[in-house]
């Protein structure tokens, strides 16, 4: 075990300050890998889980891998971002733009603001193609390695978190880390065990918090294992992490995008953008409608112009995420 080596608290801190200050996202936007709570029937039921963070060996051992997601590209599911993750070209970002800027040169053919949100949304077509891009847009994802300490047996486990909730998080454990040096709670080995809570508020996910159990007197960490056992836990990252972070390529991406469009070739983004200078009330291209439909494939852009915008906007696919596996 000597081979893993911790990131430093410094490391956590200079992470925190680097995160950029997420208001607008609800901590309650929850959802889950092969990590679930089961959210109880009734109202105002809890739902717990301990659990122990896990050195990741992909990620410097780092338990907290950001990752961008494009979430649900039609039967394609969710999508890991090629230009976010990898610095590399992404039909999808491609698509999201050239819906927004599809949207923002139809605000100002009808005379409207595009700058100005309210003014945006109060046109209905305007406002489902701009919901659509946001949804499609690629959002930020944390996957946490643990172990749940009540079904150790299960191996290690990943679990899906924003940026919001990641915030927390790093806030109390850097806390932790400061008051309590020794008991580092990412240190599998001396660390503490995190209490994960999931609330039934009536909501549709209900409410997820956590709580950092007392350094002061902390659990054991993983009793009754054995080196080998620990190293076994950790080899188990190893082994699904292929399919949690599979790469897919550029040119995966456009296939997927030409898949679902159903033409040849991609949409030429600097076509869109050349127009939108010139021809302020340019048609959407086939091939983005096309997409628009092929990833809505229970609603349409109307249908979807009823939900809150500022929900809307919020909100991370649950459902598609916690398919993934
Ligand atoms: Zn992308």
């Amino acid at each position: 075990m000597s081979k893993i080596k911790l990131p430093s608290l410094a490391s956590f801190q200079d992470r925190l300050k680097s995160l950029k200050e997420k208001n607008n996202l609800k901590q309650s936007s929850y959802t889950n890998l092969n990590f679930r709570l089961n959210k109880p029937e009734e109202n105002g039921g809890i739902a717990t889980a301990k659990v122990r963070f896990l050195p990741n060996p992909h990620n410097g051992f780092d338990p907290f891998v950001e990752t961008w997601q494009h979430y649900s590209i039609g039967s394609f599911g969710t999508i890991p971002c090629a230009k976010q993750n990898f610095g590399e070209s992404c039909a999808l970002c491609d698509q999201v733009k050239e819906i927004y800027d599809y949207s923002n040169s139809l605000a100002v053919s009808l005379g409207i603001n595009p700058k100005e949100y309210n003014d945006m949304t109060a046109n209905a077509e305007i406002k489902g193609l701009f919901k659509k891009a946001r949804d499609l847009k690629a959002k930020k994802r944390i996957y946490v390695t643990l172990i749940d300490r009540s079904h150790e047996q299960e191996g290690v486990k990943f679990w899906g978190i924003n940026e919001k909730f990641f915030d927390g998080l790093l806030r109390e454990i850097t806390d932790t880390i400061s008051e309590y040096p020794d008991k580092n709670p990412i240190d599998h080995l001396s660390g503490i065990d995190v209490k994960v809570t999931l609330t039934n508020n009536g909501s549709e996910y209900g409410t997820t918090s956590f709580s950092l159990l007392s350094a002061a007197n902390p659990t054991k960490a993983l009793p009754n294992k054995t080196d080998e056992e620990i190293e076994a836990f950790i080899n188990g990252i190893v082994n699904i992490w292929g399919t949690i972070c599979q790469k897919k390529s550029s040119e995966e991406i456009a296939n997927i995008v030409e898949q679902l469009i159903g033409t040849d070739g991609l949409i030429d983004t600097s076509r869109a953008s050349n127009n939108a200078s010139q021809t302020p009330a340019r048609a959407i291209s086939p091939a983005a409608q096309a997409f628009v439909k092929a990833t809505s494939p229970k609603q349409n852009v109307a249908q979807t112009t009823t939900v809150a915008v500022d929900e809307a906007l919020n909100s991370i696919d649950i459902d598609q995420m916690s398919e993934e596996i």
